[in-house]
């Protein structure tokens, strides 16, 4: 197959390296009865993601807090766009509950975008770590979360609560940035990553980026050279895949083999580390990539 010319339009069927890991296993089974008993929401199955049979099953999940809709209206998101309510107190309490239960040692945690608060929920998120730290000897801590729409002050809550992993995906390239993201702005989400290593050095920076959305190859290469000139430590890049049929479509399947000249490209760049393949998300094995940041750091 030319793997350059590889348009399958919106709705066929996906390549044959798209494998969608939803077989439903003993193991995946109890981590839905673990969140639905705490009431939790997960990126994994609000965003629809095609790992849930492999990360369930290995007992990774990602909680979603600050609720399940968003105020922003991202064209690739799959996530419910309506006024959220008010953050639950509780919820910090919860997910620290559902990550013991889970047995996790390495907790992932993003949120919906809300904008109409007036910290974006960055003490939410304090709260959620501080909690887990209260409740698991020895967690590890990865936050991905929104811009804060560009407040520093905001942003910086996050930084202090000392995470693992501090992230903030730029989702797509400088050009698409309008289109995909409205409500965003892709200097926006640059000068948070940029503010965050500028301001709390010791942090590990984490972005990602979906490709397929029509992207040229050039301008995935710049966005990785922006992502590094801002410090970030750990990318992220991964195929997308539309989630409803009212998300932007495919524009094309990307190769593994350019997933592969990707990742190599990032790493010859200075990220400390790259995971690039077609169903890879941010979170998708978030604790090896933080371990060979780690690793990476340790070198040098
Ligand atoms: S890649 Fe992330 S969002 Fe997807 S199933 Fe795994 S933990 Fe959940």
């Amino acid at each position: 197959m030319d793997k350059q010319a590889d348009k399958t339009p919106q709705r066929r069927r996906h390549p044959e390296w798209i494998r969608a890991h939803l077989a439903h296993t003993e193991r995946s089974g109890s981590v839905r009865g673990v969140l639905a008993a705490h009431g939790l929401h997960t990126v994994c199955q609000e965003a629809r993601c095609p790992n849930r049979g492999e990360c369930w099953d290995a007992g990774a999940a990602t909680f979603l807090i600050l609720g399940d809709t968003c105020t922003r209206n991202c064209r690739y998101c799959s996530v419910a766009h309506a006024a959220p309510g008010p953050p639950d107190p509780g919820e910090p309490h919860r997910v620290a509950q559902a990550a013991r239960d889970l047995g996790c040692h390495y907790v992932v945690v993003t949120s919906v975008t809300r904008d109409d608060l007036p910290d974006g929920g960055a003490e939410h998120f304090a709260q959620v770590v501080q909690t887990l730290r209260a409740a698991i000897s020895g967690v590890r801590v990865e936050l991905l979360v929104p811009d804060f729409l560009g407040e520093e002050h905001a942003a910086l809550i996050v930084a202090d609560s000392q995470p693992t992993v501090l992230g903030h995906n730029i989702e797509t390239v400088r050009r698409l940035f309008p289109d995909v993201r409205p409500a965003g702005n892709y200097d926006r989400s640059l000068n948070l990553l940029r503010m965050w290593k500028r301001e709390r050095p010791a942090l590990t920076i984490k972005s990602g980026l979906m490709v397929g959305l029509g992207e040229t190859r050039a301008e995935i290469t710049q966005a990785l050279c922006d992502l590094r000139a801002a410090g970030v430590d750990i990318v992220t890049v991964g195929q997308y895949l539309q989630p409803s049929r009212d998300c932007v479509p495919i524009e094309r399947y990307m190769h593994p083999d350019e997933f592969q000249d990707i990742q190599a490209q990032a790493l010859a760049m200075g990220f400390s580390a790259a995971v690039c393949g077609p169903l890879v998300r941010s979170s998708y094995h978030a604790e090896d990539a933080a371990n060979a940041a780690r690793q990476d750091n340790t070198n040098s």
